[in-house]
């Protein structure tokens, strides 16, 4: 039985996206297969569980909504049997996920955030998801975008400003947006108003 490396399990809002506001349980995988400059997510390992003891854990949440998130859900050996845990035990699942991984458990989670990464571009693997998210780390995030919507077919796309330091940089993502008509602007409102 697999034991997955995890950095934290815990409830909330989620902050962005189409999903924004819907309380839901998150599931933090430790690791990741990017190493993206600005990345501000803690990926070290804190402790391990089977997926028996994390569909346990989350049982003492009063929401029905869980988010695979990390690091990278999809390079992590065996999730597609915590996903198979969860839907069983009667979770909404969700994942987020940069991309790179066309890992087939993708196909049974019920809603699939994807964000490339500018920083990656050659590493773009999967070809559905439901919503697609791209932090503008840079000006020509606007001419990644228009290639991501070639590769990604989504319901939803969706541009976000990239922080640094703590400063949003909405500069940037107003003038990737100003190019791109059909995507919208994702903030991340867990760090504006300040919940997990
Ligand atoms: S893909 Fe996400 S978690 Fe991984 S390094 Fe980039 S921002 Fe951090």
């Amino acid at each position: 039985m697999t034991r997955f490396d995890l950095v934290e399990i815990f409830a909330s809002m989620q902050g962005e996206g189409r999903n924004t506001g819907r309380q839901c349980a998150f599931v933090r995988f430790a690791g990741c297969n990017f190493d993206c400059p600005w990345c501000d997510t803690a990926k070290e390992a804190r402790f391990a569980a089977t997926a028996a003891e994390i569909v346990s854990e989350l049982s003492q949440y009063p929401v029905r909504s869980v988010v695979l998130t990390g690091g990278e859900p999809a390079a992590v050996e065996g999730a597609g049997e915590l996903a198979a845990a969860l839907k069983s035990a009667g979770w909404w699942t969700a994942v987020e996920t940069n991309g790179s991984i066309d890992a087939p458990w993708l196909r049974s989670i019920d809603y699939v955030a994807c964000s490339p990464k500018l920083e990656y571009p050659d590493r773009i693997a999967i070809e559905k998801a439901d919503e697609v998210r791209v932090v503008a780390s840079s000006e020509t995030a606007a001419d990644f975008c228009r290639e991501v919507e070639k590769r990604i077919e989504a319901t939803d796309y969706y541009v976000s400003p990239c922080e640094r330091g703590g400063e949003m940089d909405w500069a940037t993502a107003k003038s990737v947006l100003a190019r791109l008509p059909r995507w919208s602007l994702s903030v991340q409102l867990h760090k504006i108003l300040g919940f997990r």
